[in-house]
């Protein structure tokens, strides 16, 4: 049976909703990015008229675009009101399926295959918007499909506030002419592999000979000519009844690509420290630490590994996401993006159950320590506690994510 997938994409997010704060910027060019003063500061977001008037692009180094634009207004993150807006989004979407799956913070797919009694696919992708604008002031595009990288790559084509619908009669006019760098993971350096191949379209992929590209590209070849031709049966993630969060976890983009074992390890002690915080915020610890590495060439793949007890210790997660790094990574390529997630929650309190042996009581002085070392970092910054490591390469670990304002990482909950 046909599926029918909404993609649901706020335009602009963080832009908008910095916006929605200062209305006093509605016609001024507004970027929300890292640190202006640091070299490596990035645009993260930028509203229509930085993005229209002054050309202004997201992952632009802040310092150029004050340069070109020098009326620009740039503000810092705050990534707890994106959050906020994410999970009432979440809640919005809940009205009409339980199949809801987040990709980033404002972006979503909905199965609304068995929602017709709330009228057709377009017409919910309609209200959605409309409510969208009316009940939380900003404005999302939305595409319509039968499957989740045609429905992504509606919402991308026409922007902001729309509606584009990919059906299955139409989509080799709709998709086939647009470049195939548009085509979900297809990342800067398989479309330099298509374009040697001559293959510039989604048409040209769609059109190439499947076995050959499988060849030449391997499974992810085959995969993206799968996908312009329309075959993504991937189904939309199941959203869990109650809300409760499943897992915590950060990853974070690197100002530049790593080629090191020491780096990487860096970077993982880094993001552990800022997962390990949001679980202790939350009460929670998981037994479940998975990493996920992306390489240069955006291919992304996770490892997980299951621990004896539920930690929420830095320490801990940050060892065994080494460990996991090390046993699974080649070195095929440098890597781009690392990410730590921690699943299989319980509330904190029942850590202790868990224990033999007094290693608990070794586990809760730790505890306490980072406890304390959060107070700390709440009440006076959290550059008063750094770990040692971490202050030899302050361009890899500068960002604060327990605070939420940190420029390269995405907090990932999902519910
Ligand atoms: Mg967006």
């Amino acid at each position: 049976m046909s599926r029918n997938i909404l993609h649901v994409d706020f335009n602009n997010f963080y832009a908008s909703v910095e916006c929605l704060q200062h209305p006093e910027l509605a016609n001024v060019p507004v970027v929300v990015g890292g640190d202006e003063t640091a070299r490596h500061g990035i645009v993260l977001s930028k509203n229509e008229i930085a993005k229209r008037q002054y050309g202004i692009k997201t992952g632009e180094v802040l310092w150029k675009v004050r340069e070109r634009c020098p009326n620009v207004v740039i503000l810092r993150p705050h990534m707890e009101r994106y959050l906020e807006f994410s999970q009432l989004a979440r809640t919005l979407y809940g009205e009409y399926t339980d199949r809801v799956e987040s990709f980033g913070l404002d972006e979503a797919w909905l199965d609304v295959t068995g929602s017709g009694i709330f009228g057709t696919p377009r017409h919910i992708a309609d209200e959605l918007r409309d409510r969208i604008r009316r009940e939380f002031g900003i404005t999302v595009s939305v595409g319509v499909s039968f499957n989740k990288v045609f429905a992504k790559l509606g919402s991308d084509m026409k922007k902001p506030d729309a509606t584009t619908v990919i059906s299955e009669t139409n989509f080799r006019d709709r998709v086939w002419r647009l470049p195939v760098g548009e085509l979900l993971y297809v990342g800067r350096a398989t479309q330099m592999k298509f374009a040697r191949l001559g293959i510039d379209t989604i048409g040209d992929l769609a059109r190439f000979d499947r076995k050959l590209l499988g060849t030449l590209l391997g499974k992810h070849g085959t995969m993206l000519w799968a996908f312009a031709n329309g075959f993504d049966a991937s189904p939309v993630a199941l959203a869990n009844e109650n809300g409760t969060v499943k897992s915590v976890g950060n990853s974070t983009t690197m100002p530049h690509d790593l080629r090191c074992e020491a780096d990487v390890r860096l970077v993982l002690y880094a993001i552990a420290d800022s997962v390990a915080a949001r679980l202790r915020r939350h009460g929670l610890a998981g037994s479940t630490i998975s990493v996920s590495i992306r390489d240069c060439d955006m291919f992304t793949f996770e490892r997980q590994c299951k621990n004896n007890h539920p930690t929420q210790l830095s320490g801990e997660i940050a060892e065994i996401a080494w460990s996991l790094f090390r046993t699974n990574y080649t070195w095929m390529k440098p890597v781009r993006a690392l990410g730590i997630q921690v699943s299989d929650l319980t509330e904190d309190t029942a850590c202790e159950q868990l224990d033999i042996f007094g290693e608990v009581s070794r586990r809760m002085k730790k505890g306490e320590l980072e406890h304390t070392i959060d107070s700390i970092r709440n009440r006076y910054g959290h550059d008063m506690v750094l770990r040692a490591s971490l202050m030899t390469a302050p361009e890899l670990t500068g960002f604060r994510p327990a605070q939420g304002n940190f420029m390269h990482t995405t907090p990932i909950i999902r519910n």
